[in-house]
């Protein structure tokens, strides 16, 4: 029997941010991306999608969209698993799935953290006034000087309902000194985590730090990828695992490993549209029910263009 063969179309997106958000990677101002479709032989569409994130270590648009160029308008599976970058993976063997294993979509997500805007400003983010009970926030530092940081963090921590949890963001920012006076201040205050202090290279530095204080750790820039998810749980971490789908490569080879280690993992979101957080919710974030951390998908305030109500159909329609 011939092997099924799947027919190829991609189109570009483009969505700016509602406001620029700034990390210590730099300003991020626009949201780009490929949403693909795979069509089988009896003319079923499913979509996948690309989002890479290069200050993470994925590839460029730019590579990404060479690949698809690349690629024949009619693929077999045995070139969707030669798919080698991970972002480009994650959004072929997502569609894949979807169009080879039917599973029931039992409506939206649970809540997620809420992402603040950094810095000062979120001290005047509306989302701090009116909370959902037991609300989790996040805020990323390592931005401005540690000093000016840790003051508008004490005003943030003011503001914040008694209820609500906190999280903070490094990406990779921190030396080991201001990694451990972010933890001192957050153990006296019940912060519920600090994410990827040191830079992505330094774990075991970080399996240290998080051995020193009560706040917990997440790991996020230096667990980008299966591969180094994997590294990184052998080389004993055991805290948590912010885990990006979008951009980790083969989705069932995160699957496989989340479920075969039971990790204490944060589902992420890269900015990715509705295509690629519907697939992560039904396929990933749903098989693994046991997973009891808030999830990091809060991000649909960042834009303002109404493509969160689209299907996928929809939004392919509008490209
Ligand atoms: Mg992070």
């Amino acid at each position: 029997m011939a092997a099924p063969r799947y027919h190829l179309q991609f189109r570009p997106y483009r969505r700016p941010f509602r406001q620029p958000l700034h990390t210590r990677h730099g300003i991020w101002t626009v949201r780009e991306g490929i949403i693909l479709c795979l069509t089988d032989a009896d003319g079923r569409p499913a979509w996948g999608e690309i989002a890479p994130v290069p200050a993470f270590g994925s590839e460029t648009l730019a590579q990404a969209w060479q690949l698809c160029q690349a690629l024949p308008a009619v693929l077999t599976w045995a070139d969707l698993q030669q798919i080698p970058l991970p972002a480009c993976r994650f959004g072929f063997l997502s569609a894949w799935e979807q169009l080879t294993t039917s599973v029931s979509s039992v409506g939206p997500l649970p809540v997620s953290s809420v992402l603040l805007p950094t810095g000062a400003a979120a001290l005047e983010a509306p989302q701090i006034f009116t909370p959902q009970p037991q609300s989790t926030f996040k805020w990323k530092i390592g931005v401005a000087p540690i000093q000016d940081e840790m003051a508008i963090f004490e005003e943030l921590i003011s503001l914040l309902p008694a209820d609500a949890r906190l999280r903070l963001d490094a990406n990779g920012s921190l030396t080991w000194q201001q990694a451990c006076q972010w933890l001192q201040l957050c153990d006296g205050y019940g912060v519920e985590l600090l994410e990827q202090p040191l830079p992505p290279d330094q774990v075991s530095l970080m399996l240290k730090l998080r051995q020193r204080y009560s706040t917990e750790l997440a790991l996020d820039e230096s667990v980008t990828t299966v591969a180094q998810l994997q590294h990184c749980y052998h080389q004993g971490w055991r805290g948590v695992f912010v885990l990006k789908a979008a951009i980790a490569g083969s989705p069932m080879e995160l699957r496989n490993f989340c479920q075969t280690h039971n990790l204490d993992v944060i589902w992420s979101s890269v900015f990715e549209t509705g295509v690629a957080r519907r697939y992560i919710q039904d396929f990933l974030v749903r098989a693994l029910p046991e997973a009891k951390r808030v999830l990091g998908f809060g991000t649909s305030h960042w834009f303002n263009d109404g493509w969160e109500q689209l299907s996928p159909e929809q939004l392919w329609e509008r490209l």
